[in-house]
């Protein structure tokens, strides 16, 4: 059912006519009206199942049919709860006038006389749905803020309810009071106090808005009829098309963040705060009605703990939530309090089996939590743009102890740092890099910056265009995780790559597994041919080693050679071998001259 407040073309229209063909006429003189949609009916016996489903805005009824005649329609559906109140536009002969006048005792709306006179049809359509508006607004609309009311808002989340179900789709629902209402209302009277009220739905109305940034499409947002106003100081906010439930808790995040300005009254600031509860489906309500109640009763219990909050109302979304709310805040600690480091594992050559770079792996020891692992954190630094200035730290670092191992060894070491696709939309990344390099003199080529796979195939011409000017430094690029992302082989030639790092996953079944060795082995044949060079990932037994070097991978990284190692250590135990000055006595005691 749509309700329309001002474009009647948006109404939907239903017919019921055992003849198609004066459907269709209708139809025809209606569209270059602009009405669009229409459903058509020609089976009496399937009208009122159509009609249920369509729950159109006007109906045209035909009452001469085979089978089921108009006035035993009409008086089902003036029956029927739902269709009470329909427009019912009767098509009758004009000369029949003792069919009208049963047809107007049934409830019919209106009447239009065989054959149709099209300015006739128009004029009487416009009118039927000008007064079905019109009490549709007074129904269903809130006279104040003009927000949809609690009337459709139990329809709509009714729908919503069916759709989520039958597609799986989690959805959530916000409810919003306002903490501080009746005194507001006593302090400033009953006009100033509707004049506030108007202005928080619009605010709230305009995150509502905006959202479609996060979570929900432009198109239901820019609708607006997500959002209800259901009563006296509460709204309601539907979200049909969140991917997470903790989603909602970044709109309930967002919409409070729009009351930190007061609201201006008369030369009067009034701060407004909200108590907003959340439930979600399938988590929790597995209805409608239980949604409902869960989220009012989440909302009082924020409201009673002193208000100006949200809460989940299920007890494991909440601590899932505040576990999470808690890492963001000790890792925005982490930066200040310098709680990052970084390890390095060795990547080897395949042939030599010599040393030849080193890739740096971002360590956190949280002084709270103790040492938390990347694949915990990285997603989340992504997620609130942290990710930008850690990732910074980690060149600033990985570059200073580059330069510092290539002055002490004679070996033109390189090294390998991770980049999260976030830092790519990072305006500042090429002269952060540039800078980065020259302070610490590094030699461009031996820094190669690793991008997963899955993470590069969104946008990707605008990567590709990065990807160039990274190279224009001079710096090399490798795919990382290659394997595991969705990369067609013809984008993999497009890209501006030095590099591919086989996934682990497809490491761990070789060489005894026939399927995963033939697909290392593809890779690395197809990677030679584009001029790249392979390496794999997670080598943990000589037999992998022995199955690479046969099919010319060209190195490798993995726990059998080294786990990542703090800087010392892999400096004694791999590059003082290479010190210069070791080095040049070696050679003096062979008796060589350098
Ligand atoms: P990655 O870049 O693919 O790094 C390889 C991961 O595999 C590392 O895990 C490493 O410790 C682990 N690994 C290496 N050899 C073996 C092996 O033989 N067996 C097994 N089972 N694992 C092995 P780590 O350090 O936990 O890092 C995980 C991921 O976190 C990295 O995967 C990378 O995607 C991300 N990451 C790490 N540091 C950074 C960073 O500075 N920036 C960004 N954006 N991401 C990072
Ligand atoms: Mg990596
Ligand atoms: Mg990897």
């Amino acid at each position: 059912m749509t309700y329309p407040q001002h474009d009647l073309t948006n109404a939907t229209i239903m017919m019921v006519d055992d003849e198609q063909i004066n459907m269709d006429v209708v139809q025809a003189y209606l569209e270059e009206d602009g009405y669009s949609k229409f459903v058509l009916e020609n089976n009496p016996e399937r009208a009122m199942d159509t009609l249920k489903k369509a729950r159109p805005d006007t109906l045209f009824l035909d009452l001469v049919m085979p089978g089921k005649s108009g006035f035993e329609i009409l008086a089902e559906i003036r029956r029927h709860p739902d269709f009470k109140y329909l427009p019912v536009i009767i098509l009758t002969s004009a000369t029949d006038s003792e069919n009208k006048l049963k047809a107007l005792e049934l409830g019919a709306t209106d009447f239009l006389a065989k054959p149709l006179d099209p300015s006739e049809l128009r004029l009487r359509l416009r009118n039927t749905l000008g007064a079905k508006a019109y009490i549709d607004q007074l129904a269903f609309y809130d006279p104040l803020t003009n927000l949809p009311n609690k009337r459709l808002f139990q329809d709509h989340i009714d729908q919503a309810f069916r759709k989520a179900e039958r597609h799986q789709q989690p959805i959530a629902l916000l409810s919003i009071a306002v903490d501080n209402f009746d005194s507001i209302h006593a302090a400033v009277g009953q006009a100033a106090g509707d004049e506030i009220m108007k202005q928080i739905a619009f605010r709230i109305e305009s995150v509502v808005r905006q959202a479609d940034t996060l979570t929900f499409t432009r198109e239901a947002a820019g609708a607006a009829r997500n959002f209800y106003h259901t009563d006296g100081n509460v709204f309601s906010l539907l979200l049909d098309q969140i991917n997470q439930a903790q989603d909602a808790a970044t709109v309930a995040r967002r919409i409070m963040a729009v009351f930190e300005e007061p609201i201006r009254q008369d030369d009067a600031e009034i701060y407004i705060t909200l108590s907003i509860g959340i439930a979600t489906y399938p988590s929790e309500g597995s209805n409608s009605a239980t949604l409902i109640r869960l989220a009012a009763t989440a909302r009082d219990y924020v409201k009673n703990n002193g208000g100006n909050n949200f809460q989940f109302s299920s007890k494991t979304i909440n601590s899932l939530y505040e576990k999470r709310m808690c890492l963001e805040s000790l890792l925005r600690k982490a930066l200040e309090k310098d709680e990052f480091d970084l390890h390095y594992q060795p990547k080897v050559d395949l042939q030599s089996g010599l040393i030849q770079g080193v890739e740096a792996l971002l360590r956190w020891n949280s002084g709270h939590a103790g040492m938390i692992p990347p694949v915990e954190f990285i997603p989340l630094a992504e997620e609130t743009g942290l990710i930008v200035p850690i990732g910074e730290m980690v060149l600033e670092k990985a570059c200073r102890q580059l330069s510092e191992w290539r002055r002490q060894i004679a070996l033109p070491l390189s090294m390998n740092a991770n980049l999260s696709a976030v830092q790519l939309n990072d305006s500042e990344l090429i002269s952060t890099l540039n800078t980065i390099i020259l302070q610490h003199s590094v030699p461009a080529r031996a820094l190669t910056l690793e991008l997963t796979e899955s993470l590069l195939m969104n946008n990707i011409e605008e990567k590709i265009d990065l990807m160039r000017r990274i190279r224009d430094l001079g710096v090399r690029i490798s795919i990382d995780d290659f394997g595991t992302g969705y990369s067609s082989l013809s984008y993999l030639s497009r890209l501006p790559v030095n590099e591919l790092k086989i996934d682990r996953s497809f490491i761990v079944n070789t060489p005894h597994l026939a399927y995963d060795s033939s697909i290392v082995e593809a890779i690395i044949f197809l990677a030679r041919r584009l001029g790249l060079k392979t390496v794999a990932e997670g080598v943990e037994n000589p037999s992998q080693v022995d199955f690479l070097k046969r099919v010319n991978c060209d190195e490798y990284q993995g726990f059998l050679f080294s786990r990542p190692l703090p800087a010392k250590n892999l400096y004694d135990i791999f590059l003082k071998p290479f010190e210069r000055s070791a080095m040049a006595a070696g050679r003096a005691e062979s008796g060589m001259t350098p």
